[in-house]
């Protein structure tokens, strides 16, 4: 099956008329132009594929992988188009020379920190079977990455200008947070995606700084601060911005709002305009209320799991070491008792299997707990900025603690002083401790 299919593909692209898909384009082929060169000056292969709203130029991505990168575009365009209540026949403006979206699939070249760029009327996008950069090729990627650039070129197209072509002091000029949110926002987040609560955002301004997304106006200029923050800060936080616009608990617009305010910067009204006209709040408002908004819209956690689930352990060994010292207890008053010769403490057999039930119930409850605070601080899904180092100090201390409370048994046993029993109980009280203490650091 897998054989035929592989045959199939090999024969469709044999075809097709491809170029050898595993060597680079001979330079002395390469076509020095096109509607990308606004962004970057990379010269196609002279070999593009078209469809209804598309054009793949490319580097030399195989013909499959035009074609596939052409038909997945054609898919979240109709998509973007629905979503956002557009007709292109009456609504587009593109640039003279062009009648449909130029796709740049990049197979060789890489771009500034990586990803995919939008421009007026085109998209520089990794091929499927890039070859130059870490870009995941796995279908959802790629779509949500094609989704998030399209949006952009929507708004340019419903403007008839790209936002980088205007002033950055014009008011007539889309500010970054709106556009890179409204494509999160419609795309579903192509980066680290929204703060879901206000523990987690308030995370990521310990970790970025306190920084209101509505002031995000222009594109900061290319360095490493920008190439963390980006991905994990400005994008979600810009998202959370536009998805609180969206949503029935937030302003309850639609995406066909947030279009109409490009339309309407089409006829060259300002931004501010714009967005007040159809979001029904002003931008400088949004900007001063933003964080009190979010205070009241954003959960102030997640619902526990692994709390709880430390929790439920517990209890569950609580209940088994209590049932181990009332057993203890009951042996103890039954089987031990002082020699009436000698005076010195005698150990029935079965005081000793009480000391041995609890010293095992210690050890699995011990072990089991320290197991599982180990494992929720290592991998689970934390708020960024929480403190890992203490608590795995904190867990440290309950384990030393725990030890200390079975050394002191074992050392009131060797001294004939029955206090054994007292272990479950302590190591009960440190393990409550420690799931607190995970509490208070993590979450
Ligand atoms: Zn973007």
């Amino acid at each position: 099956m897998a054989l035929a299919t592989m045959l199939l593909v090999g024969l469709a692209a044999g075809c097709s008329g491809s170029s050898p898909q595993s060597e680079q384009s001979d330079p002395a082929q390469m076509v020095d132009s096109g509607s990308w060169y606004a962004k970057e000056r990379w010269p196609h292969d002279g070999n593009p594929y078209e469809t209804q709203h598309f054009v793949v130029y490319s580097d030399g991505a195989g013909s499959e992988e035009r074609q596939r990168l052409a038909s997945l575009a054609e898919e979240v365009y109709i998509e973007v188009i629905d979503e956002m209540g557009v007709d292109p026949a009456t609504m587009f403006r593109f640039p003279a020379d062009q009648e449909k979206i130029d796709l740049y699939a990049n197979r060789y070249n890489v771009l500034w920190g990586g990803g995919a760029r939008a421009y007026y009327a085109g998209v520089i996008i990794w091929s499927f079977d890039h070859e130059a950069g870490p870009e995941s090729t796995n279908v959802a990627a790629v779509r949500a990455t094609l989704k998030h650039e399209l949006v952009h070129v929507v708004e340019a197209l419903l403007k008839g200008r790209f936002t980088g072509n205007v002033a950055v002091s014009d008011p007539r000029r889309m500010p970054t947070w709106f556009s890179e949110g409204a494509a999160e926002a419609l795309s579903g987040g192509s980066t680290a995606g929204k703060p879901r609560t206000v523990e987690h955002m308030n995370g990521l301004i310990d970790e970025y700084g306190p920084i209101n997304p509505i002031a995000w106006r222009v594109d900061l200029p290319p360095s490493d601060y920008v190439l963390d923050a980006y991905p994990n800060y400005h994008y979600p936080m810009a998202q959370l911005a536009v998805e609180y616009l969206l949503d029935a608990d937030g302003l309850d617009r639609s995406p066909k709002d947030l279009a109409a305010v490009m339309v309407e910067m089409g006829s060259d009204a300002s931004f501010a305009e714009a967005f007040e006209n159809h979001i029904g709040i002003s931008q400088s408002d949004y900007e001063s209320q933003f964080f009190a908004l979010m205070n009241g819209y954003l959960p102030q956690s997640e619902f526990p799991f692994e709390a709880v689930a430390l929790a439920l352990a517990s209890l569950l060994a609580a209940g088994v070491m209590g049932g181990s010292v009332v057993w203890g207890l009951r042996r103890a008053s039954a089987g031990a008792g002082v020699s009436p010769e000698s005076g010195v403490t005698v150990w029935t057999r079965r005081a000793r299997r009480g000391f041995v039930a609890e010293v095992s119930t210690f050890a699995s409850l011990t072990v089991g707990s320290v197991a599982l605070a180990l494992f929720s601080i290592g991998f689970d899904d934390l708020p960024a900025g929480a403190n890992r180092a203490l608590a795995y100090a904190a867990t440290a201390g309950y384990l030393i603690g725990s030890i200390a409370i079975v050394m002191w048994g074992i050392r009131r046993w060797a001294y004939g002083s029955r206090r054994a029993y007292l272990i479950p109980p302590l190591v009960i009280v440190a393990t409550l401790v420690l799931n607190e203490l995970i509490n208070q650091i993590l979450l």
